[in-house]
């Protein structure tokens, strides 16, 4: 069956379409992700899905449930955790755990046994009469994920699971959020900006931009659509566009794409297609900086699909697509 089904979902505020038209299917036990750029329109999704924000037109139903008239039965079969904290600082992780069994009116003796079972597989147990003040940041997102568990949600959503963690702490929490994907069966929808992240855990991926999907699959499949390798080239803005449509001639060229002062090439065997992509640049008198090869990445997937890289955030961009490019030759 399917555990979440969107279909054609819009969500406007006055003019301003901030998700635009979205639809997909998520199957019972998936890992799926919303992954896109700050302000793409994924927690906007999430709260629509989740009852918190009504949809202006589209429909979703959620575990079997209508979002529009079954909002209570959807709450009931769903668990979220949300990108800003919200546990009381002043109460210790199992007293936290214990006021949202009671919100959710687990009875005393299921909610001690629920409280024991998540303590144990977000590894709590013995930080559980510690003030959640004296937690580490780790140590908090860990403990929203356990209380997203308690009421043994059917869908369990998240937005940003691991913003602002530190990278160590952020692979421990993928490694949570599988083991309870794995053991508990429970269907996980996540938002994120980390490309990493959605190539991680997601069992399927839709890329989301300006409030659409712009691509779905799974992230290999996104991968090996781009075919071969990635040939990325710092080009003297100068004769850009002339490059490119030279470029444009060689027919085993599979796509270009271009990205502030970069050309990417997707082409097989990139090693052996260099000395020719540096012969056309020679030709057209064009000043090539940098030269690099990786296979295709996520990113260049979102690349490819939207013509941005998807950290594109307003002034620092060239810098970013610059520690792109390094970590890339680097490999
Ligand atoms: P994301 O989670 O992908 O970063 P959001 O869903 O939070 O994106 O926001 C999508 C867009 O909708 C943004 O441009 C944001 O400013 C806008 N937006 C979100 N909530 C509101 C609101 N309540 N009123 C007006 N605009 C909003
Ligand atoms: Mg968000």
């Amino acid at each position: 069956m399917d555990a979440v089904v969107v279909e054609n979902l819009v969500k406007a505020f006055g003019e301003f379409k901030a998700v635009n038209g979205i639809s997909f299917k998520v199957r019972e036990g998936e890992i799926f992700g919303l992954l896109g750029p700050n302000g793409a329109g994924k927690t906007t999704a999430i709260k629509m899905l989740t009852t918190l924000l009504p949809p202006t037109s589209g429909r979703a139903k959620v575990a079997g449930f209508e979002i529009k008239n079954k909002q209570n039965e959807v709450r009931k079969n769903i668990g979220i955790i949300f990108q800003d904290p919200s546990l009381d600082e002043d109460l210790t992780g199992k007293e936290n755990l214990e006021f949202h069994a009671i919100l959710y009116n687990i009875e005393k003796k299921k909610r001690d046994e629920k409280i024991g079972e998540v303590l144990k597989l977000v590894e709590l147990e013995d930080k559980a009469d510690v003030l959640v003040k004296n937690y580490s940041g780790g140590m908090k997102r860990r403990l929203e994920i356990g209380r997203g568990l308690i009421q043994e949600p059917k869908v369990l959503f998240l937005d940003e699971p691991t913003v602002g963690l530190d990278p160590q702490t952020r692979r421990h929490i993928w490694d949570y959020i599988k083991k309870l994907n794995k053991l508990k069966k429970t269907t996980l929808i996540l938002t994120t900006h980390y490309i990493e992240e959605a190539d991680y855990l997601c069992s399927r991926v839709a890329f989301v931009e300006n409030g659409k999907i712009v691509a779905l699959d799974t992230p290999k499949a996104l991968k090996d659509n781009l075919g071969g390798d990635v040939v990325s080239l710092q080009v003297d803005s100068e004769g850009k566009e002339e490059f490119i449509r030279s470029l444009k001639g060689a027919r085993w060229i599979k796509n270009i794409s271009k990205h502030e002062d970069f050309v990417d090439l997707n082409v097989e065997d990139g090693e052996r297609r260099i000395p020719e992509i540096m012969a056309i640049a020679n030709k057209k008198k064009v000043a090539i900086k940098h030269v690099g090869l990786h296979k295709p990445s996520l990113e260049d997937v979102f690349i490819h699909y939207t013509g941005r890289t998807i950290r594109d955030e307003g002034g620092s961009t060239k810098e970013q697509m610059r520690s792109r490019h390094k970590a890339f030759t680097r490999r």
